[in-house]
């Protein structure tokens, strides 16, 4: 497997690998640039099927980063990590132990947070053996200023909330959410808050999870309708958020897609960036998802640097919808 020559390698500053044996950790870090601050960017746990697959996703996810700190406007950089691993069956707090030793060798060039199959609890431990690390759980410093921020996942669920709101009134012409229909992918962190505030708006959602007691509590909380996992992103609906990982639009998924938009916080939705292309022929709205999605990373970023209160976040993700 080379890097250099890896399809998805973008000039990417550091790939670092990391092996604990002790732990059982596997992890890549990847640093694509940090020419705008510190690479930051979350860490996910994914049972990935090979080795390359996990250097794939790490080089996309820290690139996607990248685009996503700059149009955000935030003074960083941007970075990725991945553990690879069954995130329900693999874990233990010496792995994160040692992932905390591997990103403090590194002096700030990368900075943590949570992704896909971590949580507050995990970030605790890594913030145990480095200060490179955000999405710690939530405090606030006597100055107002946030000095953690806790899970950034409801952030990030708003900030995709105003953007649906945005992709919502360009591509329909309507002001609000309600009546409006909505399939949701992926009832995670990100998806089951965002669940909420549609919920709240008066949509009418579908969901799937391929965890059947995410879909029942989606269903028992916001009266979601239970669809199956490879039923959802064809749904006859006004909007289509994918919620759970990436590469899901592709030449095969995008011909069969009902929906007029499409606004989610999953990462690099799009499986080739001529993807794009494609929805664009098919008159379907797409909020680019590092734009949509940067609520978590603007939380995340107020709090290690120590730099905005609530509300200036706030302020922040409002601007998601019109940017
Ligand atoms: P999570 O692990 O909490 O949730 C992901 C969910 O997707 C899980 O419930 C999982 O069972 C489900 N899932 C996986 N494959 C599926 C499939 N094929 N069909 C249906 N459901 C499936 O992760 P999360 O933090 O909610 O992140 C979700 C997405 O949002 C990821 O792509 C992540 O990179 C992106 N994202 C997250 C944040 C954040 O703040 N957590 C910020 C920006 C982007």
């Amino acid at each position: 497997m080379s890097v250099f020559e890896h399809g998805a390698f973008d000039q990417h500053e550091a790939v670092h690998f990391v092996r604990d044996q002790a732990s059982g950790l596997t992890a890549i870090i990847a640093v694509h640039s940090t020419v705008l601050g510190p690479a930051m960017g979350g860490c996910r746990m994914w049972d990935y099927r090979s080795e390359d697959a996990a250097l794939n996703d790490v080089l996309r996810l820290s690139r996607g980063m990248s685009y996503k700190n700059a149009l955000a406007d935030l003074p960083i950089g941007g970075g990725k990590a991945v553990i690879l691993g069954d995130a329900r069956r693999d874990k233990n707090p010496q792995m994160f132990q040692a992932l905390g030793r591997a990103i403090e060798s590194l002096n700030g060039q990368y900075v943590t947070a949570e992704d896909v199959g971590i949580n507050e609890a995990d970030m605790s431990i890594v913030a145990s053996q480095t200060r490179y690390v955000s999405g710690l759980p939530k405090a606030q410093g006597e100055n107002g200023l946030q000095c953690a921020g806790g899970d950034p996942s409801p952030k990030t669920a708003l900030g995709i909330f105003y953007g649906i709101q945005a992709s919502v009134r360009v591509a329909l012409g309507r002001d609000d959410l309600d009546g409006v229909s909505i399939a949701v992918q992926g009832l995670g962190n990100v998806g089951m808050h965002l669940c909420r505030y549609l919920h709240a708006a008066g949509a009418k959602l579908r969901v799937a999870d391929i965890h059947a007691d995410a879909v029942s509590r989606a269903g028992a909380e916001f009266g979601a309708q239970a669809v199956a996992v490879d039923a959802i992103l064809f749904e006859a609906v006004d909007v289509l958020a994918p919620c759970a990982l990436g590469g899901i639009l592709n030449h095969a998924s995008i011909p069969k897609i009902q929906a007029r938009v499409v606004a989610g916080g999953a990462n690099n939705q799009l499986a080739l960036d001529s993807d794009g292309r494609l929805l664009a022929d098919r008159n379907i709205l797409y909020a680019p998802d590092y734009v949509i999605n940067a609520g978590g990373i603007i939380n995340c970023a107020a709090e290690y640097l120590n730099s905005m209160s609530d509300a200036q976040v706030d302020e922040k993700l409002l601007a998601i919808g019109e940017r």
